[in-house]
């Protein structure tokens, strides 16, 4: 390919509002550009790796035995009614109407529509196990549309679906995807962990996400240093503590906090350990206040809140809201002497505390020395409601957990019956009985990869892609293009050659200035450069530098083409 005659339009400095590095690299070396919040333009560069990530995932879908298809983005809202997501996806999805005042939405996922052309397909227990897949545009109206292509609304998506006589089956193919995902995500040249996972607003049973790791991921990711536990934090068990409760040795008193109304502020006042105090936190659900108490130290986990009995779903109580149950403004709340019509619920490790501090449900006070079952009753439910920090021990028993951040670029689930039964898709069984379908659904998030791919790979020149993700393999760096013939030979040459191999090589035809030149192909990324000039042609030379090489080294020219095809082999 030559620069000429395809399109690259860096810029020397990233739009203000890009945060994330790998956005503003995006936006510099002219992969994207955008159209409207979380709305991106593929530029001719960006949708060669794109296509790219496409082209591996593809080869390993069909390889582990997936069928390709391509339904339709938009959606008859019917679907969704039988399956009864129309009214619970919530304002993530794009409800649109047609001429006839239909409504329609702008698939943010497929189960729906899968499983209508399987119930109208699928007969007979003969035509199962199937597994169909789609790469194509989704829509999620996300609250916060940020950091480019990582988190748009409009976004491509691989997604497949598969179908099964039994739960069994099913989990033999859950297998396989988790392996036919192991083997893309290392085909990409990404680092990446898959770990256990919260099956959220999709469902089901059983599920794993893939991350790719970088620091600036969104989610947090428990492992173990001693065993291959891994698990999003959201869901990583936060195990008891192994000590049962102390007795109590203190009094309960209560102690001015004026203006002290974090359990930090508090414990710095009272010069107590953080880990001693107790946050309240008042949630609502269905007009009943309840407190949450974690340790000062700890966090609370909403997403395992959120499955507790009674919880689902919740959310924080306003200021009037805690003043008008608890009699008191938030910042001094505490399960001493709350109103028997809020429940407290305790985390695991909360339960174990003796002589904690806890806000005093009068403002301007805490109360120290507390104790469950001498100064407040026991809470009326123990669970674990916290996140896993590092250092407790791991749940398999295994070591202890450790933290680290990962970007979410594929997720699989166990979806077993709940769209198959909602949406009746049924088959005739050996015996010609009936039965459900058992599903499994597999996501992969095709643009958010290459994203990931450059939170993993950069320097201070620009992006370092995965050999894989590059958009051209080699650049060649011609000095002086239009002036010397010589010099525009050999490039041609070398670029006919290295094209007529099969090689996506760059030829840098512009004519722009060495430097100039040069830091276009490091921001863009090309893994391999040469540089052919007057002066190293009269010795035979041309100069090579790998993206990560600090400096070019000579190669006879007569060797070059030989030497860069194997580099690409
Ligand atoms: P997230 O937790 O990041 O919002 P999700 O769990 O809602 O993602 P899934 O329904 O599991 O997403 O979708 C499959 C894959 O699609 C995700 O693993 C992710 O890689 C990708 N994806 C989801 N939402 C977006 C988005 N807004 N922009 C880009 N990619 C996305
Ligand atoms: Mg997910």
């Amino acid at each position: 390919m030559r620069a000429s005659q395809f399109f690259i339009s860096t810029l020397k400095e990233a739009p203000a509002e890009a945060e994330l590095l790998s956005h503003k690299l995006m936006l510099r070396a002219g992969l994207i550009k955008k159209l409207g919040s979380g709305l991106y333009t593929w530029m001719p560069l960006g949708l060669r790796v794109l296509r790219r990530v496409e082209h591996i995932v593809r080869e390993e879908m069909n390889a582990a035995g997936a069928v390709e298809l391509l339904l339709p983005a938009v959606q008859p809202a019917e679907l969704w009614q039988e399956s009864g997501r129309w009214d619970v996806f919530g304002p993530q999805m794009l409800k649109i109407k047609d001429r006839h005042e239909r409504d329609f939405c702008f698939g943010p996922t497929h189960e729906e529509v899968i499983t209508d052309i399987a119930r109208r397909e699928i007969r007979s227990y003969r035509q199962l196990p199937l597994n169909f897949y789609q790469i194509q545009t989704k829509f999620r109206d996300e609250i916060r549309p940020r950091f480019g292509v990582m988190r748009a609304r409009e976004f491509v998506m691989k997604d497949a679906y598969s179908f099964h006589v039994s739960f069994q089956d099913l989990e033999r193919e859950y297998r396989n995807m988790y392996d036919a995902y192991a083997r893309i995500f290392t085909r990409l040249g990404l680092k990446f962990l898959a770990v256990a996972a919260d099956p959220g607003a999709i469902g089901g049973t059983g599920s794993h996400e893939f991350h790719v790791l970088a620091d600036a991921g969104e989610d947090a990711i428990a492992y173990s240093s001693a065993s291959d536990y891994a698990a999003n934090v959201e869901l990583a068990e936060a195990v008891a503590p192994v000590e049962s409760r102390a007795a109590a040795t203190k009094k309960m008193e209560k102690v001015p906090t004026p203006g002290k109304t974090t359990c930090e502020d508090v414990s710095a006042l009272l010069h107590l350990p953080l880990s001693q105090s107790v946050k309240a936190l008042a949630v609502m659900s269905e007009d009943r206040l309840f407190m949450l108490l974690v340790r000062g130290d700890h966090q609370l986990n909403e997403v395992k809140a959120a499955k507790l009995p009674g919880l689902d779903p919740f959310r924080f109580a306003t200021d009037k809201e805690i003043e008008a149950r608890i009699g008191c403004r938030p910042g001094y709340i505490g399960p001493a002497g709350v109103p028997a019509a809020v429940m407290v619920i305790a985390d695991r490790s909360v339960a174990a505390m003796s002589d904690f501090v806890c806000g005093a449900n009068e403002a301007g006070f805490h109360l120290t020395g507390v104790n469950f079952g001498r100064d407040l009753p026991e809470p009326a439910l123990i669970a674990d409601i916290r996140n896993a920090i590092a250092g407790d021990p791991s749940p398999d028993g295994k070591g202890t957990l450790e933290l680290c951040r990962g970007i979410e670029v594929g997720h699989i689930f166990q979806l077993r019956t709940k769209y198959s039964a909602a949406m009746k898709a049924t088959f005739l069984d050996e015996g010609g009985k009936s039965q459900v379908l058992e599903m499994g659904c597999y996501g992969i998030g095709v643009s958010r990869i290459v994203a990931a791919a450059i939170e993993q790979g950069n320097d201070e020149k620009g992006i370092i892609w995965p050999l894989p993700m590059a958009p051209f393999r080699i650049a060649i760096a011609p000095i002086g293009y239009r002036k010397s013939a010589e010099v525009r030979k050999i490039a041609d040459q070398l670029h006919d050659e290295l094209q007529a191999a099969g090689i996506d090589v760059l030829l840098d035809d512009r004519d722009e200035r060495p430097g100039v030149m040069f830091a276009d192909l490091e921001l863009i990324g090309v893994p391999h450069r040469v540089t052919i000039g007057e002066r190293g042609l009269k010795e035979g030379k041309i100069e090579y530098q790998s993206r990560t090489d600090a400096s070019p080294s000579a190669i006879e020219l007569d060797k070059a083409a030989g030497h860069l095809k194997s580099l690409c082999a």
